[in-house]
């Protein structure tokens, strides 16, 4: 199964996208997990991608683009994968489309994770990520069991710098600019499922396991 979460940033695409990853036992594809990667480890990539990180900006297509579709040609992607951060401008839409299209491949499913911008911003202010893993929580919605350590791996915890309010204020303009025109997109493509967002985090991911069935 290949799937595509779209959402705005906060919205739970990771969250969800993690869920669904252990359920259907398909890898999880963060671009935004790679980046960060990239920077933690230095890499040209990584050098790249971090001005326009940290501004709230997108990551030019040309650099993101080609990062993405290596990652699944590798062979953990052979029965699908949730991409999850991707695609987030119409481009980069096309761009795997056509990449699919040269196998004889489709995605299955785009799930737009559906919150309002007010919901976002009390979101953000209180997430956590693991430093090491990319897990992430909230204070208070979805509190790790030691405070300020990764429940799934025992890293510390961080608040990420562009999860602070003057950056998510920019990142939101950009989803509506660049990513929002995606949801058109897909449901021309016949494949959008629109989940309410705002429910209870156990509460999205059944809403979406009876999109995708079993
Ligand atoms: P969030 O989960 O909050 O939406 P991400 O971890 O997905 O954040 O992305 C963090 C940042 O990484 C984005 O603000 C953007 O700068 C960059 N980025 C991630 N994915 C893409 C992409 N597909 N195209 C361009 N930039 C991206
Ligand atoms: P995205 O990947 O779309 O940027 P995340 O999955 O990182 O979003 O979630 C953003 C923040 O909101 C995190 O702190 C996460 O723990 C929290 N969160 C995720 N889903 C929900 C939900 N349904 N209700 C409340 N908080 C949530
Ligand atoms: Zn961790």
């Amino acid at each position: 199964m290949k799937i595509i979460m779209l959402g705005a940033p906060g919205a739970g695409k990771g969250t969800q996208a993690k869920k669904i990853a252990g359920r259907y036992r398909i890898p999880h594809i963060s671009t935004g997990d790679i980046f960060r990667a990239n920077i933690k480890g230095g890499t040209e990539l990584g050098m790249k991608a971090k001005a326009y990180m940290d501004q709230g900006q997108l990551v030019p297509d040309d650099v993101t683009i080609g990062m993405l579709l290596d990652r699944i040609s590798e062979p953990d992607c052979a029965d699908g994968y949730v991409l999850d951060g991707f695609p987030r401008t119409i481009p980069q839409a096309e761009s795997l489309k056509a990449a699919l299209e040269k196998r004889g491949e489709k995605m299955d499913y785009a799930i737009d994770v559906d919150v309002p911008d007010e919901a976002i911003v009390t979101r953000m202010g209180g997430r956590r990520a693991c430093v090491s893993c990319g897990a992430t929580y909230h204070i208070v919605f979805n509190p790790t069991k030691q405070e300020g350590i990764c429940d799934a791996c025992g890293e510390k915890l961080v608040l990420r710098d562009d999860d602070k309010p003057e950056t998510v204020q920019n990142r939101l303009g950009v989803y509506h600019d660049q990513t929002q025109p995606l949801i058109e997109y897909y449901r021309n493509e016949g494949i959008l499922r629109t989940v309410d967002g705002t429910k209870d985090l156990n509460e999205v991911f059944e809403d979406i396991i009876n999109v995708l069935g079993a």
